[in-house]
């Protein structure tokens, strides 16, 4: 099913009304729109429904929209209590799984999931989603978001029938900081109803601008440094409009880089003309972490399937560089990069 239609809301609604605890999970590293759908899905739920509802997530990063989590319950992490997270995933009576294409993008989460036997929704706006475990999905790529999508279904839910005010303020703060920052505060990924959604939003109270000041304003003064670094001395830019930067674990320890502190550098190099494409490789624990951007006509998702063992959206994906699987040792990932996108490039001409 693409977008949620009013039968199935209906059976939602009654569905949501039975329950006696719901477990809302998301991505490993949860982003903007992770948090933010999963604390939207949390508080429409404890808004209008008994029941305990509660947030798992594979672990926490230090992002700026973890402010949200101050107002929307604080998630169980797996990371920090395994034996917490795993109980309240094998005792839950629903699970609802947002902005990922499925299980598997949740990280310890996965085997949890795919053992329980309760009825598994999903709203996500990621190509490819897993279909058979879900009992209700809700997938449409139409859209900037997973909280754009959550919202479209929200107003379908019979009690708010199309009328946002009655949903909470919190709800729709959290809803609207998926959207801000899955298109790069509307940078990219803007469609007709993602406009509709904020108008909306923005006539129910929503502050943007206190969203937009935790979001991209308050960052560590690291992160900056680090950033005129790898621009001015890192970054390369290959001959086909590949731009990327390798971020050696050195580097990062060098300027105290925190988990989270990284997200968004990937697009500054499409800031060029030139560049189509930019690739963004970190160390992780054992593997290279590939982020993956493009202007449009040329696919992200294309290269990330091919030669990165990830996948993600057309022009935003993600995946993984394995050692000595792909490459002989981590400091040939340079080489590879070069290698590989001179293949795809020579292929697709
Ligand atoms: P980011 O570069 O911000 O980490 O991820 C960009 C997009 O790629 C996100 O939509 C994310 O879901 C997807 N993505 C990131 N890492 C992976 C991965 O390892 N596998 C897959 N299939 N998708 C990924
Ligand atoms: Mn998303």
């Amino acid at each position: 099913m693409e977008r949620l239609s009013a039968n199935e809301a209906t059976k939602l609604d009654s569905l949501f009304g039975k329950v006696g605890k719901t477990v809302i999970v998301s991505h490993t590293r949860p982003d903007g729109d992770a948090a933010g759908s999963c604390v939207a899905m949390k508080r429409f739920l404890d808004d209008n429904y008994g029941g305990e509802h509660l947030i798992v997530l594979d672990n926490a990063v230090n992002v700026a929209v973890n402010f949200l989590f101050e107002y929307g319950g604080v998630p169980v992490y797996f990371d920090k209590e395994p034996a917490a997270a795993g109980k309240a995933l094998s005792d839950a009576g629903l699970i609802i799984c947002l902005d990922v294409s499925g299980p598997a993008r949740t990280g310890c989460l996965e085997k949890f999931i795919r053992a329980s036997s309760a009825p598994k929704i999903l709203f996500d706006h990621h190509l490819s989603p897993e279909t058979e475990i879900f009992t209700t999905l809700i997938s449409c790529t139409e859209v900037s978001s997973t909280c754009e999508l959550l919202y479209d279904s929200l107003l379908k839910m019979p009690q708010i029938a199309g009328s946002t005010s009655r949903l909470s303020l919190e709800c729709l703060t959290a809803l609207m900081t998926g959207i801000t920052t899955d298109t790069n505060n509307f940078g990219n990924s803007v469609f007709p109803g993602t406009l509709e959604a904020v108008a909306g939003m923005l006539a129910a109270g929503v502050d943007r601008e206190a969203i937009v000041n935790h979001v991209f304003n308050e960052y560590r003064e690291n992160r900056i440094r680090l950033m005129g670094h790898l621009l001015a001395s890192v970054m390369k830019i290959t001959e086909n409009g590949v731009a990327y930067i390798v971020l050696s674990g050195e580097t990062s320890r060098k300027y105290d880089i925190m988990e989270g502190e990284l997200e968004g550098i990937v697009n500054m190099p499409l800031a060029i003309k030139s560049v189509r494409m930019s690739i963004f490789v970190r160390e992780d624990e054992g593997f290279l972490r590939v982020s993956i951007r493009s202007k449009r006509g040329t696919s992200a998702n294309g290269i990330a399937v091919k030669y990165f063992n990830g996948g993600g959206h057309e022009l935003a994906s993600g995946g993984k560089l394995f050692w000595p699987k792909d490459i002989a040792r981590k400091e040939d990932a340079e080489d590879y990069i070069r290698k590989v996108t001179g293949e795809y490039f020579r292929n697709e001409s």
